[in-house]
């Protein structure tokens, strides 16, 4: 089974949102587990504090090396354990997928300034960030990670999950969706769609995924094609009448 340990100083925001829906049902039903360690309980001095002022001067506080290495060497090193921090690799599908096959995930929530730097050359994490923006703190990003994870989980979402067209899977956006009424506000769904031609369906999508991601994520798009937008080479829009 697919376990999760989340070490945070606020326990209670889990499960949260995982607790509802498909993610919460799968709890339920035990096919992952969530188990939160409050970082607090490893401080050792008798105010119980896990943070201390910057060295070298700055706003706000830094989360002590010592009290998290302390949280994190009693969850244990069995399974991955990442830390949740803008200064991170940003997660991918790619990663969510391996973890998801694995068994399971420790993850370590940051909160203030973040933490102290010298935890990351003394214990094996992974520092990983969900975006390029700056949360108040990790437990966000560790939901969006869990949550990203679990629905992978074989019977949790069912067939849906698995489909290898989705954004990100091939490396490129998902096609874009419709469904009835065929008609709303004047607008109608593409013709090609409701021609039942599954050859016609199935080229239209993967000219409209290859469009969308070209012209909203022209990073995604470089890597996936080699071809640079912009570029002399790059493709130039086409409609989807022009091709066929
Ligand atoms: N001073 C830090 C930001 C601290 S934000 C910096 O500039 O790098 C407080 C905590 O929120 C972080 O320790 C981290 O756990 C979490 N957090 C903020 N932004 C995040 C992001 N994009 N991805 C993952 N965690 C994030």
């Amino acid at each position: 089974m697919f376990a999760a340990t989340v070490l945070t100083l606020y326990p209670e925001m889990f499960p949260g949102p995982l607790g509802l829906s498909l993610a919460g049902r799968g709890l339920r039903e035990e096919r992952w587990s969530l188990e939160t360690v409050q970082i607090r309980d490893f401080a050792t001095d008798r105010h119980r504090s896990v943070d201390d002022t910057p060295a070298g001067g700055g706003a706000g506080m830094v989360l002590r090396a010592d009290v998290l290495a302390a949280a994190c060497d009693h969850v244990g090193y069995d399974r991955p354990m990442l830390a949740m921090t803008p200064r991170g690799a940003p997660l991918t599908q790619a990663r969510v997928r391996e973890l998801a096959a694995g068994p399971g995930v420790s993850i370590l929530c940051g909160r203030f300034e973040g933490f102290d730097e010298r935890l990351f050359e003394g214990r094996s994490i992974e520092p990983v960030s969900i975006g390029d923006y700056v949360l108040s703190g990790g437990e966000m990003g560790a939901l969006v990670t869990l949550d990203a994870c679990v629905r992978l989980i074989p019977g949790v979402m069912g067939a849906a999950s698995s489909g290898d067209e989705e954004s990100f899977e091939s490396g490129i956006l998902e096609y874009p969706q419709y469904t009835r009424p065929v008609e709303w506000e004047g607008r109608t769904i593409p013709e090609v769609l409701r021609s039942g031609d599954h050859a016609r369906i199935a080229a239209w999508r993967k000219h409209m995924a290859e469009t969308d991601t070209r012209l909203r994520r022209p990073d995604l798009w470089e890597r996936h094609s080699g071809v640079r937008v912009g570029s002399p080479s790059g493709a130039q829009r086409k409609d989807w009448d022009e091709q066929t």
